[in-house]
């Protein structure tokens, strides 16, 4: 039987494995963490309530492979996300929206803007923000810098700390004028969390008899001999780092319990223009959970620095992916190791994209 070592028990790490035993093939999964589901872990706490320990994890997919997959192993409730920010002391959906303008400007002024913004752009547009300010027109040009100012400017210094212009197009982009009505942050068409968390998930999708996990063990500590290494961690780890390490963008959280039913009006409210945190999580929303507490998350950006804090987002950036190029000249050299996840890929991924990944690589070695 080949005997796989799959490095990492999160998404992407787990659904390799599965797919790998369910081909009858043998996988040790190891995790250095002391827990299963990586970035997507999530814990029930004292108060009853699920908190996303790495982070608001909403799942959302176009993709109807991975749809078909993850919902072998969960329901999901029909929780639709909405964020909010709070722009001047004022609480308003972001993405910046048709409905939004109505919240911040006076009614008159939202009018004029909303009918100038319908004959520029076509319904349901997303339009990234360095694009907008583009516009010729004195009133458009007015809302894009205000949406630049309030909205864009300072979150982005927070987050990436970096200015705009220092950070990719592909930060940006995520960051759009959305000519619409739809006060959701995602318009996919399967939305929603998984109704009994995400750990359960990742935990449903290992349960399997070729499958063996040992946790709180590192790569580099481990021995023995495998027919192929599935690695899910950072690339510039694995090689020791002789070109450089790749850099990350981390975050921590500061965790408060209040005696209230809730704190806030949403699940997460943004503070793009106050304050040192960019935003407010409050998890008891995510699937109602009933307590007379809630627990809410304080998230603060920071760079990574190895043994100090965690990696979260790879920064997309020409002099990064030139360094992780040259990991991935190396990577190719092997034959029996493979490297996938938003840590072996330096990417960004979203859950979906992380396991539809995995089930492209599965089917692409057995093809
Ligand atoms: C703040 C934040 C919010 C997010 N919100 C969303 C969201 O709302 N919706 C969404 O779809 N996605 C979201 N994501 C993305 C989501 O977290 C990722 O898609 C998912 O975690 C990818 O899974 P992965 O298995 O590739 O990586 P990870 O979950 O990071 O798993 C990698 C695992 O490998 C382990 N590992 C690394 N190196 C080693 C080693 N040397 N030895 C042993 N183990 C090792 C790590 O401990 C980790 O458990 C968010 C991400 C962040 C950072």
């Amino acid at each position: 039987m080949t005997k796989n070592l799959v490095v990492g028990a999160g998404f992407s790490g787990a659904v390799i494995a599965r797919l790998l035993a369910d081909s009858g093939e043998e996988v040790l999964v190891i995790d250095k963490k002391e827990h299963i589901a990586g970035n997507s872990y999530d814990y029930t706490d004292e108060n009853g309530i699920k908190i996303h320990k790495y982070g608001s994890h909403i799942f959302h997919t176009n993709n109807e492979k991975v749809w078909d997959f993850i919902k072998n192993f969960t329901d999901f409730n029909t929780y639709m996300h909405k964020v909010v920010a709070v722009i001047d002391g004022i609480e308003t959906t972001i993405p910046f929206n048709i409905n939004t303008l109505y919240d911040v400007f006076p009614e008159s002024l939202a009018r004029r803007l909303e009918e100038k913004l319908l004959k520029a752009f076509e319904y349901n547009k997303k339009v990234p923000i360095l694009e907008f300010q583009k516009q010729a027109d004195n009133d458009l040009k007015f809302l894009a810098n205000y949406v630049y100012e309030k909205v864009f400017l300072h979150y982005t210094n927070k987050q990436w700390g970096n200015s705009p212009d220092e950070v990719d197009s592909a930060v940006t982009a995520r960051v759009p004028v959305y000519i619409s009505c739809d006060d959701r942050y995602f318009q996919d068409k399967y939305q929603g969390i998984p109704t009994g968390g995400y750990t359960k998930v990742v935990e449903r999708i290992l349960r399997h008899p070729n499958i063996s996990i040992k946790l709180n063990t590192d790569y580099k500590d481990l021995s023995g001999k495998f027919d192929r290494i599935f690695y899910t961690g950072s690339i510039d780890e694995f090689f020791e780092y002789k070109y450089g390490e790749l850099p990350y963008r981390s975050v921590y959280f500061k965790l408060e319990t209040h005696n209230h039913e809730h704190y806030q009006s949403n699940a997460v409210v943004n503070y793009p223009c106050n304050y040192d945190f960019t935003r407010i999580h409050e998890y008891k929303y995510y699937l109602n959970d009933i307590s007379s507490k809630t627990v809410i998350a304080k998230e603060y950006s920071e760079f990574f620095e190895n043994g100090k804090n965690e990696r979260y987002y790879p920064i997309p950036k020409d002099e990064n992916t030139a360094l992780y190029n040259k990991y991935l000249e190396e990577a190719k050299k092997l034959s029996n190791v493979y490297f996938l996840g938003r840590l072996g890929d330096y990417k960004y991924y979203n859950m979906d994209q992380a396991i539809g990944r995995a089930i492209e690589l599965f089917e692409e070695i057995n093809k």
